[in-house]
């Protein structure tokens, strides 16, 4: 298969910092879309996969799946890009289509596990892994590829690839609408999505944050309510007071505090995916026909709609832009959670 040389940002190691990396991309094959990245979102996942937290990672790792740009070329068989259109590309590049799930619009359930944008073999070039968004280009079948609403910034849009649809998707699995009360667990850049989101569906919103810095800004983001989730009083407050609560927290905490804010038959959604086990004490299911469950990102279609409706309500991610040579020192910072609330590379500064 003919390839071209690109520029990437990754690593070769749980241990070695992300450094600049030259990868190969297979040239358009008749449905592919090429498209030079402009910019990419940086999500949790890309530090849990960069240093093997996962246990999963084949290196060398080049991250990013949340990915914006404009398509340089398309294969002859294309038809819903052309060249110099926007375009987007998500968590996943490809699946069976074959499958009940596929079938369905729930790809990133496929039977055989959908190709994810990095990380997983690539069918294409046998040799690598896919690679993601930390560089200056990608090439997908069209497919799997997004259209951009015209209307939204486009660097703030990246997040939506990820952060957007990881939290729209179990939203709207559980017909959060109106008179939905709702609590968002972790207010970082999931988090801060699912606030816009259920708000923007008509649900009252309560943010539970371990960050005394975020108390405020939380309201400014929408939320009705903010407890400062260490503060025991606060919580014991907000007892069986929610029908649903989606869980965004990056690493290991007790579920059991947030499965006793919700009310009998509601549901607490992990999105959040830390390797350790969370405990779950039995009667704090059994005791109001509780339930526990997750998520996993969403489908293409789905996708879709929920960048449609982000350009209809003018919803985007609130970001810190950054260059390549910032990365390493983002990730520092989103482990202390110190970002309101998504960083995302400006890939030109991978360019110079
Ligand atoms: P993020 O921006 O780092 O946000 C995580 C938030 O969790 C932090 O801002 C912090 O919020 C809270 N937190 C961190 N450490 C904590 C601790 N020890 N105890 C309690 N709270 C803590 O991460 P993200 O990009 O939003 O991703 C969140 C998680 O979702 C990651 O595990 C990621 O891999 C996963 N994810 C899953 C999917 C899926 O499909 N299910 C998709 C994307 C990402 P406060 O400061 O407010 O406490
Ligand atoms: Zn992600
Ligand atoms: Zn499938």
């Amino acid at each position: 298969m003919e390839t071209k040389n690109f520029k990437a940002f990754g690593t070769e190691s749980a241990e070695a910092p992300l450094q600049v990396l030259n990868i190969q991309r297979r040239i358009v094959t008749p449905k592919d879309v090429e498209i030079e990245i402009l910019y990419c979102g940086i999500c949790h996942s890309d530090l849990h996969s960069a240093r093997n937290e996962w246990m999963n990672t084949v290196y060398p790792i080049v991250p990013g799946h949340e990915i914006v740009g404009k398509v340089t070329a398309v294969g002859d068989q294309v038809t819903k890009f052309k060249v110099g259109d926007l375009a987007a590309v998500g968590c996943m590049v490809d699946s069976c289509r074959e499958c009940e799930f596929c079938q369905e619009g729930l790809e990133q359930y496929c039977d055989i596990g959908a190709t994810l944008t990095f990380n997983s073999p690539d069918e294409h070039l046998a040799e690598q892994q896919t690679f993601g968004g930390y560089s200056e280009s990608i090439t997908v079948d069209e497919s799997f590829v997004l259209h951009v609403p015209e209307n939204l910034d486009l660097a703030a849009t990246a997040p939506l690839l990820c952060a957007g649809i990881t939290t729209y998707s179990p939203l709207k699995h559980w017909n959060v609408g109106p008179g939905s009360k709702v609590g968002v667990v972790g207010l970082g850049g999931l988090g801060h999505m699912a606030i816009k989101l259920a708000k923007a569906m008509g649900a009252e919103v309560t943010v539970f944050t371990t960050s005394q810095s975020k108390v405020e800004d939380a309201k400014r983001l929408g939320a009705d309510e903010v407890v400062l989730s260490k503060d025991a009083e606060q919580m014991a407050a907000h007892a069986k007071s929610l029908n649903f609560i989606l869980d965004a927290v990056s690493a290991p905490h007790d579920i059991n505090a947030y499965l006793n804010l919700l009310k009998v038959d509601g549901s607490l959604v992990l999105v959040g995916a830390p390797l350790q086990p969370l405990p779950v004490v039995s009667f704090n299911l059994i005791l109001g026909r509780k339930s526990f469950s997750g998520s996993l990102i969403g489908g293409i279609a789905e996708t879709q709609e929920m960048l449609d409706f982000c350009a209809k309500h003018n919803i985007t991610a609130d970001i810190e832009l950054i260059g390549v040579d910032q990365v390493n020192e983002a990730y520092e910072r989103l482990l202390k959670g110190d970002i309101k609330y998504r960083f995302v590379i400006d890939i030109a500064s991978l360019k110079k």
